[in-house]
């Protein structure tokens, strides 16, 4: 595969909301130039001023700036002519008319995946607070367990309930509170069910996951992964191509060493690699010094290899577990502790790199389309 495909391929993965496909199916990238860290892009876009013009252009820097190659982006935006237009639109009608969409999430909504080298790192704990933050925030947020065999998720957030069907036999998320949770968890209390689902694929389970549940409109969807590497993570990037992994690691070097897998394996898949949290990072005395008991730098390392952000220090909290384990949430906790300062400054951060997509619409852009195609 050449810098250039995999340049496009990652361009791919930006979404025009109101034409409801991707800019490179579209027809809109017409030129992609690399050299050293700088990208140059000529844009084809349906009409030149156009409010969402500004969002698809930081889209683009911010999805190919997440490449360890890539610094800079030079967009030039080009006019379409009457023809490309008209071929844009066509496509766009055809896809609306094929409501071609794999999964139930909708393409606007932002997807994060939680995942680690291996488990015991706080994978799952971290997942369940990020996605109780953003909904908290007021984000419409969904949390998927696709740890499927080794959910957690019922437990983390003290869930006995059970999920149910709508008349299109469509599974309904639990509502906790807003947060819509999907987990194995809630659906095996019968042995036939339980059968059936152990019996899948975990890439199948996914896609299950993603294709049965009745998400709605979501501005964020927070995946907990099982962890280690391999096919859910294929399977992740060909059914939800707007996926990306932030990697959970703790200090010790050797963890890092596991991680460096998971990202490896993200980056063959095309998913974007939108930074590290390194947990269990320090402890925090009440008087405010800190102890690096399992060790330093694993986080560092890892972001540094490549060349993404450390999004957040977490550090080890005395409660954990047993607020884990009645089932009150530590970001909902009340005491403040330095792991819930820390958790809630690291959901600011991913909600600053990753903002939602806003429904900016082009005025009249569709009509005036169609209406010259009807011309
Ligand atoms: P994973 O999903 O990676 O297997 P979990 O989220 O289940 O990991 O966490 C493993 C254990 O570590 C749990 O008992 C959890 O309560 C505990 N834990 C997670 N993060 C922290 C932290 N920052 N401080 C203290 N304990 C933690």
């Amino acid at each position: 595969m050449t810098q250039s495909d995999i340049l496009i391929k990652h361009l791919s993965t930006v979404f025009d909301p109101e034409l409801g496909a991707n800019i490179v199916e579209l027809g809109m990238v017409k030129a992609v130039d690399h050299k050293g860290l700088t990208v140059k892009i000529d844009l084809a876009l349906t009409i030149a001023d156009c409010p969402m013009r500004n969002q698809i252009e930081k889209e683009i820097t911010r999805k190919l700036t997440l490449l360890e190659n890539v610094e800079t982006v030079e967009i030039n935006v080009v006019a379409m002519d009457q023809k490309d237009r008209t071929a844009v639109m066509e496509k766009a009608r055809k896809k609306a008319r094929e409501n071609a969409q794999p999964t139930k999430v909708d393409p606007r909504t932002r997807v994060i995946a939680i995942g680690s080298g291996k488990g015991g790192v706080g994978k799952s704990t971290l997942s369940t607070n990020i996605a109780l933050g953003l909904s908290k925030k007021g984000f419409k947020t969904g949390l998927l367990d696709a740890d499927i065999w080794g959910f957690s998720i019922p437990r983390l957030l003290g869930i006995k309930g059970r999920i149910e069907a709508n008349d299109e036999k469509l599974m309904i998320p639990y509502d906790y509170d807003n947060l819509k949770v999907i987990s194995t968890g809630l659906i095996t209390s019968d042995e036939d069910t339980a059968l059936m689902w152990r019996g899948l694929m975990l890439s199948k389970a996914l896609e299950q996951f993603l294709t049965n549940v009745d998400w709605g409109d979501l501005d964020y969807l927070i995946i907990d992964l099982p962890p280690g590497t391999g096919d859910i993570q294929m399977a992740l990037s060909r059914l939800l191509p707007q996926a990306e992994l932030i990697v959970v690691t703790t200090p010790q070097l050797m963890a890092q060493k596991v991680a460096t897998r998971v990202a490896d394996m993200a980056k063959r898949s095309f998913i974007p690699l939108l930074g590290v949290i390194e947990n269990m990072s320090y402890f925090e005395t009440s008087n405010g010094d800190k102890f690096n008991i399992f060790g330093k730098g694993g986080g560092d390392a890892l972001a540094e290899q490549f060349s993404i952000q450390v999004l957040g220090k977490i550090p080890i909290s005395e409660d954990t577990n047993d607020i884990a384990d009645d089932g009150t949430p530590l970001i909902l906790q009340e005491k403040n502790t330095p792991t819930k300062t820390e958790i809630e400054k690291l959901i600011s951060v991913i909600a600053n790199k990753l903002p939602p997509i806003v429904d900016e619409t082009c005025t009249g852009r569709l009509a005036k389309v169609f209406e010259e195609l009807s011309k």
